[in-house]
C-alpha cells in the first residue's frame, strides 16, 4: 500500500486536500488530508496539483510503416513527459492501416514493447474493408475511424454514403464509438493554394464541416450507433450538433489545442507549421468553442499530434497546398490549454472533465481510467499551475522537434507522472523502462 497527498487533488470533480492510497496499481481509498497514519510509502507533494493521468484518444503515431515520422518510442515518451497516462493511436498513417485484425496484430508485434504509457488503438473503415470490421472490433480496437474527404494517404481512401451506411449497420451492434475526420469536400470551392494563409484557411470552409456533420446526423436516424467527430475546427457545426443530441442521437464532439489556442490571423504566409485539416479559423471561431467547451457542448480537448518528416512540411518552399497537414503537440497540451484557460478565468476541475474523465469514457475506459475514484488504475500527473516555462526543442521527445509552439511561453508545468502506481517521470526525466500496456476491448 503506497498513497500520495496533496493540499489540490481533483477527485470527485472537486479539487480538495485529499490523500489517495493505491495498491498493485489501483487506487484502492481517497482519504481526507492529511490522515492520520503516514510512512515512508506516503509521498507528500504539498500543493502542487494532482490530477488523473491524462488520456489523449487522438495520436498519430504512423508505426508501424512510417516510424520514421514519428514511432511508439518516441511518442509515448512524449505523452509520459506530458502528463498523458493512455492514449489511444490512430488507424492512419501507419502501415499497413489498421483496417483488419492482422493488420491491429501486426501492429501490436511491432509496438508492444515500446510503450512507455498505456495505448488502446482505434480501427479503420475504408471502403474496400467493411467486410473485415466485425473481426477488427471483435479482435479489440476500442472503436473505428472513416474520412469523408482524401485523408492524405492513398491507403486511406474516403467512405461515401452507401458505405457509411454499411459500417454503421456493423456498428450499431457494438458500444464502441464511429469516429469521422468531418469535412465534406462539395466541389465548389476552387482556390489555388500556395504561400498564403488565407488561400489555404479559404479552400477548406467552415461549411466542408458543417455539411459532413449534417450527413452524419442524417444517417444516424436510420443507423444509431455512437458517432464521435474528431477535430471540430468549426463552430458554426454545433447549433446542429446541439440539436441532435437534444433528439437523443449519441453524439460526441472533440477539439484541439491548436483550434483553442492559435488563430488565423496571426498565421504569416508561408508559415507551414500552423497547416492542419480542418484549418486553424479565426479568432472569433476560437472563442465560440471557448464558450461551446464551458458549457459542454463540446466534449474533450485531445491532441490530433500529428507529425511527420520535416521535409514533407515544405518549410522551405512554404508551400501550404503542398506540405503535410498535421501539428504535433503531444506532450504540450495540458500546459497549452491551462495556459489559455488561465488567461480566460476557468476553472481548473473543468480541464479534469475535458482532458481525462470524457476522453476515456469515448475510449470505453470509464471505471478504470481518467478519474481519481476508487478502483481506477493509479495514474496520475502531479503539476504546478502557477510556474510557466518557455518551449524549447531540446524538452520535446517528439522524434521530430518541429511544432507551431517553439520559443512560446506556457503556464503549468509537470513535475512527475505515475503510471499504475510506478512513477514514470519526474522533472522531464523518464524513469525506469517502457511499462506501458496495449489496451484491447472486446466488443
Ligand atoms: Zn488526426
Amino acid at each position: 500500500m503506497r498513497s500520495i497527498f496533496s493540499k489540490r487533488v481533483l477527485t470527485g470533480g472537486q479539487i480538495k486536500p485529499a490523500q489517495v492510497h493505491f495498491s498493485e496499481g489501483t487506487i484502492t481509498h481517497v482519504t481526507p488530508y492529511p490522515s492520520s497514519f503516514q510512512s515512508d510509502h506516503d509521498l507528500d507533494v504539498g500543493d502542487l496539483f494532482v490530477m488523473p493521468g491524462l488520456v489523449d484518444t487522438h495520436v498519430h503515431i504512423n508505426e508501424p510503416g512510417r516510424t520514421d515520422w514519428e514511432g511508439f518510442e518516441t511518442a509515448t515518451q512524449a505523452a509520459a513527459v506530458g502528463g498523458i497516462t493512455t492514449l489511444v493511436d490512430m488507424p492512419l498513417n501507419c502501415l499497413p492501416v489498421t483496417t483488419s485484425a492482422a493488420a491491429l496484430q501486426t501492429k501490436l508485434d511491432a509496438v508492444t514493447d515500446k510503450m512507455w504509457v498505456d495505448c488502446g488503438f482505434w480501427g479503420g473503415v475504408v471502403p474496400d474493408s467493411i467486410d473485415d470490421l466485425p473481426e477488427l472490433l471483435a479482435a479489440g480496437v476500442l472503436g473505428v475511424k472513416s474520412f469523408l474527404i482524401d485523408s492524405g494517404i492513398a491507403e486511406f481512401p474516403p467512405m461515401g454514403r452507401n458505405d457509411l451506411e454499411r459500417a454503421m449497420t456493423i456498428m450499431a451492434r457494438t458500444k464502441k464509438p464511429y469516429l469521422i475526420h468531418a469535412e465534406l469536400d462539395d466541389g465548389t470551392t476552387d482556390v489555388e493554394v500556395g504561400r498564403r494563409y488565407g488561400d489555404f484557411l479559404a479552400s477548406r470552409p467552415e461549411s466542408w464541416e458543417c455539411d459532413a456533420i449534417k450527413l452524419m446526423i442524417d444517417l444516424m436516424r436510420s443507423h444509431p450507433c455512437h458517432v464521435h467527430i474528431v477535430h471540430l475546427s468549426s463552430a458554426s457545426a454545433l447549433p446542429m450538433i446541439l440539436e441532435a443530441r437534444r433528439n437523443r442521437k449519441s453524439l460526441t464532439v472533440e477539439t484541439c489545442p491548436h483550434y483553442l489556442t492559435l488563430q488565423a490571423d496571426e498565421v504569416e504566409d508561408g508559415d507551414t507549421l500552423y497547416k492542419c485539416c480542418p484549418p486553424i479559423r479565426e479568432n472569433s471561431n476560437r472563442e465560440a468553442l471557448w464558450q461551446a467547451l464551458r458549457v459542454g457542448e463540446i466534449d474533450m480537448i485531445v491532441s490530433d499530434h500529428s507529425p511527420c518528416l520535416p521535409s514533407l512540411k515544405e518549410s522551405e518552399s512554404g508551400d501550404l497546398g503542398r506540405a503535410w497537414g498535421g501539428i504535433a503537440s503531444l506532450q504540450l497540451s495540458l500546459s497549452l490549454i491551462w495556459t489559455e484557460m488561465s488567461k480566460r478565468g476557468i476553472d481548473l476541475s473543468l480541464l479534469g472533465d475535458w482532458m481525462c474523465k470524457h476522453p476515456a469514457r469515448l475510449a470505453g475506459l470509464e471505471g478504470r481510467k481518467g478519474q481519481i475514484a476508487v478502483g481506477h488504475q493509479a495514474d496520475f500527473v502531479v503539476w504546478d499551475p502557477d510556474a510557466s516555462f518557455v518551449v524549447t526543442a531540446e524538452m520535446l521527445h517528439h522524434r521530430h522537434k518541429i511544432t507551431p509552439y517553439l520559443g512560446r511561453r506556457l503556464r503549468g508545468m509537470i513535475t512527475q507522472t505515475w503510471l499504475a502506481g510506478q512513477k514514470i517521470v519526474e522533472h522531464g526525466k523518464l524513469l525506469s523502462s517502457a511499462q506501458g500496456r496495449p489496451i484491447l476491448k472486446a466488443n
